[in-house]
């Protein structure tokens, strides 16, 4: 029998659920338990491939290719779980499947409603992943959204009725709140108090709290919030303000034994605790001394969550090099009317000791961060470009090495004489724009003796890609003979994956995304070797 730990959240949204929810798996695979992740997102997009990154950030996107929300990337970058598309389940999949169905006749003439069609549905598809990996030992559910919301309320009637159906030691309920602090310094447990209150009307007791605050709870108010919410005092938590990094959350709560009291609960044997690769982590994050400063030339610079993997790699990259990262965030649009860039990334500017392109969409800023690129490689600055990163590079080696003033891809201008980047030939006939893109987990090979092979220690590379256009194959010649190295395809050779530049430090761009890989336990090769160029180049 599988296990189900749900997790909820109460009073507000953006408590770190998904933190929450992933430290809990690592301190289960700490264990040696065998961990799914799943994320329910009470949204009615099918999934987070057509939202933009400016509402909702990030799209994650999983080794089969589903475009899902940002929160998987948490789990992934905690835990080592197999992720793909059953482990996102949004509303509109759900009603997506269940209308498919209705329309098929396959519920014989039946009135087809919430209950029971919809939430079945949505425990079939919670059942599924677990059915999916027969060595799975727990499924942890998140469910997004807080209680109370519309939306979430057929997620959390499917998770009561697994919860009953699975019996106690099979099915749990962790409930995360907030106990926020009032002037004076005051904690308050009442919003706490009234969300459990929330659960409860839903039928579900939730039989462990997470609470959000910012010190660790005191004994009186733990025991206030377990008599007022049926919750054992030995099963309220605290996730505190640590001022580290929310990678020592594990840790955090694996001192307040959270996860022996999630095995009790769940009748599973207590075994040993293997944290060693959190505890060394944590040591060489303590360990780092001076600082590389990067800048980010993107166009969603507002948000932070809508580069979150980039920014999560390169702080992984940090530790493992030793070093603080210092984020410059420069909105590429800004570059473009800019006539000097030395005085906005340059010494006497902000002074950047590499620069990353991050992925994007559209025209917008775009010759901005192609002057990026080209401040980069002239001035011999490290330069990391990530999918449109890549794309730029080669359209300022057209433009300021080839000398085509026009150099462009069709994405952002279709007459161009000199389309150096164009739509991949599959993609010429879309219409539909959710899931349509090369997506997922695909092969590439690095040539011998480049950056990107020696970065990965080998020549067969597996990132995940999300793009429509692709370096235009019939520029190969040009590009390679004025000096541009190619130094990745995919194993027929049909399309260039990587490009580097000649006699630079560092200039390294790939059409995959190696960030979505990146673990705070085991940085990207790349961004790995992106920071330490970074670091030399500022000694
Ligand atoms: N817009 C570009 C393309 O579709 C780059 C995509 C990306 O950076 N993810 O190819």
């Amino acid at each position: 029998m599988n296990k189900y730990i749900f997790i909820t959240g109460g009073v507000c949204s953006s408590l770190g659920k998904g933190v929450a929810a992933s430290s809990l798996g690592a301190l289960l695979e700490g264990r040696g338990l065998n961990v799914r992740m799943v994320k329910c997102d009470p949204y009615i997009n099918v999934d987070a491939g057509t939202m933009s990154p400016y509402q909702h950030g990030e799209v994650y996107v999983t080794d089969d290719g589903a475009e899902t929300d940002l929160d998987l990337g948490n789990y992934a970058r905690f835990t080592s779980g197999t992720l793909c598309r059953a482990n996102s389940i949004t509303t509109g999949q759900v009603y997506e499947s269940v209308i498919r169905k209705e329309r098929e006749g396959r519920y014989l003439g039946r009135c087809v409603q919430i209950i029971p069609h919809i939430t079945d549905e949505i425990k079939n598809r919670i059942l599924a992943v677990a059915k999916e990996d027969p060595d799975t030992d727990v499924v942890i559910v998140e469910i997004g959204g807080t209680v109370g919301d519309y939306e979430s309320v057929p997620f959390l009637e499917a998770a009561r009725q697994l919860i009953h159906e699975s019996g106690k030691t099979n099915a749990i309920s962790i409930h995360l709140t907030l106990i926020p602090e009032v002037a004076g310094g005051e904690l308050k447990t009442k919003p706490t108090q009234h969300s459990v209150k929330a659960m409860q009307e839903m039928g579900i007791q939730p039989d462990m709290l997470i609470c959000r605050a910012p010190v660790m709870l005191d004994e009186d108010t733990c025991r206030k919030i377990s008599l007022f919410t049926n919750v054992g005092y030995d099963e309220v938590f605290t996730s505190y303000d640590i001022g580290t990094t929310i990678y020592e959350i594990p840790l955090v709560f694996f001192e307040q034994k959270l996860d022996q009291i999630v095995l009790k609960k769940l009748g599973v044997e207590s075994r040993h605790a293997d944290l060693d690769q959190w505890y060394s982590m944590m040591d060489k994050f303590a360990k780092r001394a001076g600082k590389v400063r990067i800048g980010i030339v993107g166009k969603y610079m507002e948000l932070h969550d809508a580069y979150k993997s980039v920014y999560e790699a390169l702080f992984h990259a940090g530790i493992e090099n030793g070093v603080e990262v210092e984020l410059a965030k420069i909105d590429s649009a800004r570059l473009e009317g800019a006539d000097d860039l030395d005085s906005i990334m340059g010494n006497d500017g902000g002074g950047v000791d590499g620069v990353l392109v991050p992925g994007g969409f559209g025209q917008r800023g775009i010759n901005g961060m192609i002057k990026a690129s080209a401040w980069a490689r002239t001035n011999k600055v490290p330069y990391f470009g990530i999918c449109l990163g890549m794309q730029i590079m080669v359209i300022d080696w057209g433009r300021n090495i080839l000398g085509w003033k026009d150099a462009d891809s069709t994405e952002f201008n279709q007459d161009t004489k000199h389309p150096v980047i164009s739509l991949l030939e599959d993609q010429v006939d879309v219409k539909n724009y959710g899931g349509t893109m090369r997506l997922g987990k695909w092969d590439a090979v690095a040539e011998q003796d480049s950056k990107l092979e020696r970065a990965y220690k080998q020549t067969n590379i597996h990132e995940r890609h999300r793009h429509r256009y692709e370096f235009s194959n019939k520029y190969r010649k040009e590009m390679q003979e004025s000096g541009l190295r190619l130094s990745g395809f995919t194993p027929d050779r049909s399309l260039v994956e990587a490009v580097e530049w000649p006699d630079h430090p560092w200039g390294l761009g790939v059409q995959f995304h190696p960030e979505f890989k990146s673990k705070p336990t085991a940085a990207s090769p790349l961004f790995r070797e992106f920071i330490a160029a970074a670091k030399k180049d500022r000694s």
